[in-house]
């Protein structure tokens, strides 16, 4: 009689919800299937610290898939794999479903820049014999996370004659790396006065690249001089080839484990490439889908999505538009009828600071892909709100294939927000909703996930994308 359930007990089963803990429903076979993705993830993330390096690396994975370069004006048949490259900044690519694109298709959208610190056009100076790159930086950062950190250059330099060349310095551990210094805690009780914001002025944001002078007696700056024949050595460029450069100073090193236990992942940049490495392979592995399913990386989210390899950009709308025009279908059509998982990070919930968020309504580390209806900021302000209808699509579809999953919103109302994708997309008519995985310290130099949510979010996009 002890055991058997109450009145209340039962229906508290049949009409309440309860949240779903990852770390206590996975199987031990489930969380090593988890651990063995984390391992190729972490590789992934620790030689895509750019977007450029992203689509190449997705592209070199594409091709050893089968995916070929798209060509417009095709007629392309049901399992046939293409992809399109925009600038070497942001990639499409797609399987071919056995449904025709009029009934549309599958999009998966999340982006692979992350914040950083870009070079100047003008970068190299002299200033007390020390040589420095000068810098401006990219996307939301908390500058005081920058200086004393050990950075890595990454980029590429294009030269007049239309020849270019990719300079990657500090990931390799023979490798020099290069810093923003700091002031001494002895002398800096003025410094320590300032709000945070304050402490560091960005336009001191000079990385320091060198000591040694090029032995000379009237060459006038001769430390600037002598790396700047170091770079000219290494790689074959002057000086005015900085103008015409994409150079940025990015943590250096590779993605760890964290934690005794080692179920969480320490990395530069998951944001957002944790939903770029989980779609596009969800995306390889469905190679016979029903629908069309049609994965972007896109660059520039981290500065407001816009340029021509951002997502305000027309670029998705005239790949879809080239992939149609052969059925006689118009754009508007495919996409009308098309869904979409606009990938993306959101907070996990973080005990140290609680105060920023509300426990129920924030998704929580080990619980599973996050499904965010709505960001933006206010009430609601600058968002795509997906529909009560499509929100509950998305539930039955994760639900039949066992996906771990929960909610969560960007903070309490009225603290801050955030936007993504997802309204550029929903603006084109396609029935959108932000899915992704919960970090803690997001946009911090070291982010951290948990392997058992990056692995629920492939699964996520494996049965968004239609894998039997
Ligand atoms: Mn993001
Ligand atoms: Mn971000």
């Amino acid at each position: 009689m002890e055991n058997q359930k109450t009145k209340g007990q039962l229906l508290e089963e049949e009409i309440l919800y309860k949240g779903m803990d990852g770390a206590e429903m996975f199987t031990e076979e489930e969380y090593q299937k988890a651990v063995e993705f984390s391992e190729k993830y972490k590789q992934f993330l620790s030689c895509a610290k750019t977007e450029r390096e992203a689509v190449k690396v997705a592209i070199e994975m594409l091709e050893r898939d089968g995916y070929r370069p798209f060509e417009s004006g095709k007629r392309y048949e049901s399992g046939e794999k293409i992809y399109q490259n925009n600038r070497n900044k942001s990639l499409i690519f797609a399987t071919i479903g056995r449904r025709p694109v009029s009934e549309g298709v599958r999009i998966m959208a999340s982006h692979i820049d992350s914040p950083r610190i870009d070079l100047k056009p003008h970068p190299l100076m002299e200033d007390s014999s020390l040589a420095y790159l000068r810098t401006h930086y990219y996307g939301g950062i908390k500058k005081f996370h920058w200086p004393t950190l050990p950075l890595a250059l990454h980029g590429v330099v294009c030269r007049k004659d239309g020849t270019s060349v990719t300079v990657t310095i500090g990931e390799e551990p023979a490798e020099p790396v290069f810093c923003i210094t700091d002031l001494l805690p002895h002398l800096a009780s003025e410094q320590e006065k300032k709000p945070a914001s304050k402490v560091f002025d960005a336009e001191k944001f000079n990385i320091l690249v060198g000591s040694l002078p090029f032995k000379d007696d009237k060459a006038s700056e001769k430390v600037k001089l002598n790396i700047m024949r170091l770079f000219h050595e290494k790689y074959g460029i002057v000086e005015g080839d900085f103008m015409s450069a994409e150079l940025t100073m990015v943590p250096a090193g590779p993605a760890r484990d964290v934690g005794l236990d080692q179920s969480m992942i320490g990395s530069y940049g998951h944001d957002d490439r944790v939903c770029a490495y989980t779609s596009l392979r969800a995306a390889m592995e469905a190679d016979s889908p029903e629908y069309t399913h049609v994965t972007v990386l896109a660059d520039k989210e981290e500065t407001g999505s816009d340029g021509n390899t951002g997502m305000k950009s027309a670029f998705l709308k005239y790949f879809l538009e080239d992939l149609a025009a052969p059925y006689g279908i118009p754009v508007r059509t495919v996409l009308s009828n098309s869904k979409c998982f606009s990938a993306d990070v959101n907070c996990a919930y973080d005990p140290t600071y609680p105060d920023v968020t509300e426990k129920s309504n924030t998704s929580q580390l080990n619980h599973g892909v996050v499904i965010t209806k709505y960001t933006g900021s206010g009430g609601k302000g600058g968002t795509n709100d997906a529909s009560a209808e499509y929100m509950a699509w998305v539930r039955a579809l994760l639900d039949k294939s066992d996906v771990l999953w929960q909610t969560g919103e960007l903070g309490k109302v009225d603290v801050g927000g955030g936007g993504t994708v997802a309204k550029f997309i929903s603006e084109l008519n396609v029935d959108t909703v932000d899915l992704g995985v919960p970090v803690l310290s997001m946009h911090a130099p070291f982010e951290i996930v948990s392997k058992i949510d990056v692995y629920s979010t492939y699964r996520a996009f494996l049965a968004f994308a239609g894998k039997e």
